[in-house]
């Protein structure tokens, strides 16, 4: 194994830390239309249904090639119909990034913005509903990454159901390790990535979708790689995806499967990364570092923190300082104040996060930064 000084931790929401044995399997080729590979393609894609606990003659699981954002545009053109009307709940980037996407395709859509870090609540969504007979789906991001903030998806995907209206998911950072059940939960579309909770390295998303609006999404394309239905419609007749699929990622994707079925699976994988979460939540503030989010709504994904007031504090240098000592962390994502996030997901565990730490209050000291006096006095 490479010596992490030089390859550093990434605490980040993905791409993230994979396991050695997840990068070993890609020490091999494969041939995209030969049966063997077809045969890791159907094993993937069968595991995940059942991660999901998503009926198998009910829902599809349909990968694309490209990072998550291609899967949330190749669903967002499947499942939504261009006769009806989008409720996109915004409190981040994502969200905002499913509204633009919208809006180039020509699909008509409502907003409910909650700004950076405030949850969609879910009577918000009933008046709503209510006030507009013209929505037929609604748009939620499960873990909106941007904060952190795990909005209240189980609530919400009630309300939706009891309108009898279309709930889209992006659950791209927390699929794999916060349990999400669609036996459970209605959700009619559940979209994720190879290189976030399961751990596999970057190149494709997927999509869980309920096999009667996959068949109404055939012809609704706005673009030919990313039509969903048309790719089921292939693979399902020919077992192999419809381009070039990325080979090396789909096997480490099946070898990331693996450690987390041994794992223990999604509870297995969330207690760890509640774990991670907590020392590091715990830690930062005894730093003296304040959390964005109250406790109810951190995530086990990442954790957004405000940057000090303290002038001597520059981000570009303590992230500089992080990682020539092993640590990439990750910029934030607000629009009015200054903060950083640290992601808790990837082959990480609470020695590393208790390393990070170490690393951090040595570098304020040698910043010359103070949190406790700054954060005291407010
Ligand atoms: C990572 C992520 C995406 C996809 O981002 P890509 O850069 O396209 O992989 C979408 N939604 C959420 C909530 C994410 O965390």
């Amino acid at each position: 194994m490479m010596s992490n000084l030089k390859v550093p931790y990434l605490l980040t929401p993905g791409p993230l830390t994979t396991s050695h044995a997840t990068k070993a399997a890609m020490l091999r080729d494969w041939g995209s239309w030969d049966d063997d590979f077809n045969r890791v393609t159907a094993d993937v894609r069968a595991q995940l249904l059942t991660m999901a606990e998503a009926a198998s003659d009910t829902y599809a699981c349909v990968p694309m090639q490209g990072s998550g954002t291609f899967a949330v545009e190749s669903a967002l053109a499947c499942a939504t119909d261009p006769s009806g009307k989008v409720l996109v709940l915004m409190n981040g980037a994502y969200g905002k990034r499913a509204a633009q996407l919208l809006a180039m395709m020509g699909r008509r859509y409502v907003t409910l913005d909650k700004g950076d870090y405030l949850p969609p609540q879910p009577d918000e969504v009933a008046t709503l509903l209510q006030q507009d007979a013209d929505i037929t789906a609604v748009f939620l991001v499960h873990c909106e990454t941007s904060s952190g903030i795990l909005n209240p998806l189980d609530a919400i995907a009630e309300v939706v159901r009891a309108h009898g209206k279309t709930l889209i998911v992006d659950a791209m950072s927390s699929f794999g390790g916060i349990p999400i059940s669609l036996t459970k939960t209605p959700i009619d579309v559940l979209i994720s990535s190879a290189n976030k909770c399961i751990e596999g390295v970057p190149g494709f998303g997927f999509v869980i979708i309920r096999q009667t609006l996959l068949a109404a999404g055939k012809g609704r394309a706005h673009s030919l790689s990313l039509d969903l239905y048309a790719q089921w419609d292939y693979m399902e007749r020919t077992g192999q995806w419809r381009f070039t699929p990325p080979t090396h990622t789909v096997v480490a994707f099946q070898a990331a499967l693996d450690q987390h079925r041994e794992e223990g699976g999604v509870p297995g994988r969330c207690a760890r990364y509640t774990h991670n979460r907590d020392v590091l939540v715990k830690g930062m503030r005894a730093l003296g570092f304040s959390t964005l989010l109250e406790d109810q709504w951190l995530s086990p994904i990442i954790t957004t923190f405000l940057s000090p007031t303290d002038p001597a504090f520059e981000f570009k240098t303590f992230y500089a300082a992080l990682k020539s000592r092993g640590f990439l962390i990750y910029p934030g994502k607000l629009t009015d104040v200054e903060s950083f996030r640290i992601g808790c997901i990837g082959q990480l565990d609470a020695a590393v996060i208790e390393q990070l730490l170490s690393v951090i209050q040595d570098t304020l000291t040698k910043m010359g930064v103070s949190l406790f006096s700054e954060s005291r006095s407010a």
